[in-house]
């Protein structure tokens, strides 16, 4: 008979100890899936300030209940970000946990998109962005306190803001000045597809408006008389979109065109908005610097160019590469592969890691019909889920 050896000792816990923390998610997913519910069930439109302040103050409540400090950023015309703090076991700088409380859906869709059960899911507006990953971080939480004698093993900021899906302006600063303080940055954004992919890269987000003044005349009468917004436009247009470099993946695309008055009049106005995205941030620098040089065609029509890339790109650096390094170990001590994906979105993550703190995105929910009528989540992947959180909060 073999002799059955004792496997060494390490600081990390042992792939079976990783099983034993899944055996106990799984045992809560039921409890997990009903925090997502009450979450749901308080309605958070980014512009519903009262709304969103109740859902803050639920979610305060809840992590006080499990040994956080929380307070609140006061914004007016939002609502307030919650910033928590859990002290931990261990010095050292805290690791950041970022999420939004927001959502995109308006007051009132409950009624006709209503949160429920079916088909291993849960739907509902904001299950997958990203009420499913507040609950991940609550319930991440609470399970290392059990494990390690009612503490967190390290210190913990939690920020929830409530902007994000209308460009974070109001907590970017704050975002920033945490993440600069933080060791990493782990964001539940939710996962990219149904395997369930973290996010290494995202693109930078940009918006710029054009405006083109030309002069108006009679179509018929003084037709030499005026100079066109239109026409002028048109080929800005199509200059703009000779910028496009799929293979960098820069994009432009011109989403809205307005201009002119009626046809019998030779336009003056036109305008035109557009969406411009980056993998790199030198191409954002680039792309403004190019845009801000377009000149008139016509001589005669004049062009005003306004607006920026707002969120830098999130480049997939040593220190991300380094968090999904961790992140795939552990997945792999549940015997599971976890892939990683670059994204054309973007989130507050690119803000973080833009500042050069190590930053790994989407360990939300997995699911899909984010900001569609079919948004819903994958139930039985919330007690994985969970698993990677907490252990990535133990060794990131
Ligand atoms: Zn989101």
């Amino acid at each position: 008979m073999k002799k059955v050896l004792k496997k060494p000792q390490s600081s990390r816990p042992e792939p079976s100890e990783t099983a034993n923390r899944l055996r106990f998610f799984t045992e809560r997913k039921d409890a997990i899936t009903e925090t997502i519910r009450q979450l749901v069930e308080i309605e958070s439109p980014s512009d519903h300030k009262p709304a969103v302040d109740q859902l803050g103050a639920l979610l305060a409540g809840r992590f006080e209940k499990i040994g956080g400090h929380a307070k609140f950023h006061r914004v007016p015309n939002f609502g307030d970000h919650l910033q928590v703090d859990f002290s931990g076991a261990r010095n050292g700088k805290p690791l950041l946990l970022l999420g939004h409380i927001d959502t995109v859906y308006p007051m009132g869709t409950l009624s006709t998109m209503p949160c429920r059960v079916a088909d291993g899911r849960l739907w509902g507006p904001g299950t997958l962005d990203m009420k499913s990953g507040i609950a991940l971080i609550l319930h991440a939480l609470e399970g290392l306190r059990t494990w390690h004698g009612d503490t967190v093993p390290r210190p913990v900021t939690v920020l929830l803001v409530t902007d994000e899906e209308v460009g974070s302006e109001s907590s970017r600063r704050i975002t920033e000045s945490l993440a600069r303080k933080s060791e990493a940055v782990l964001v539940l954004e939710p996962a990219y597809g149904l395997k369930g992919a973290v996010k290494t890269a995202r693109k930078g987000v940009g918006e710029y408006t054009i405006k083109v003044t030309g002069k108006a005349a009679h179509s018929g009468l003084d037709f030499d008389q005026g100079e066109s917004a239109i026409v002028e436009m048109a080929k800005q247009i199509t200059a703009i979109s000779k910028l496009v470099n799929l293979k960098r993946g820069l994009t432009l695309n011109v989403g809205v065109v307005s201009g002119g008055t009626r046809t019998n009049v030779i336009p003056a106005q036109a305008t035109a908005s557009l969406d411009v995205r980056v993998a790199q941030m030198k191409d954002a620098k680039a792309i403004d610097r190019q845009l801000r040089g377009f000149k008139p065609f016509n001589r005669k029509c004049q062009l005003e160019i306004e607006g920026a890339v707002n969120r830098p790109p999130m480049e997939r650096s040593a220190g991300v590469a380094m968090l999904y390094k961790k992140a795939s170990e552990i997945s792999k001590e549940l015997g599971w592969k976890l892939e990683e994906a670059a994204v054309g979105g973007g989130s507050d993550g690119n803000f973080t890691a833009s500042l050069g703190i190590p930053t790994l995105d989407g360990l939300g929910g997995v699911g899909e019909g984010a900001h569609a009528t079919h948004e819903s989540i994958v139930t039985s992947e919330l007690p994985r889920r969970a698993t990677l959180l907490a252990e990535l909060i133990e060794r990131a």
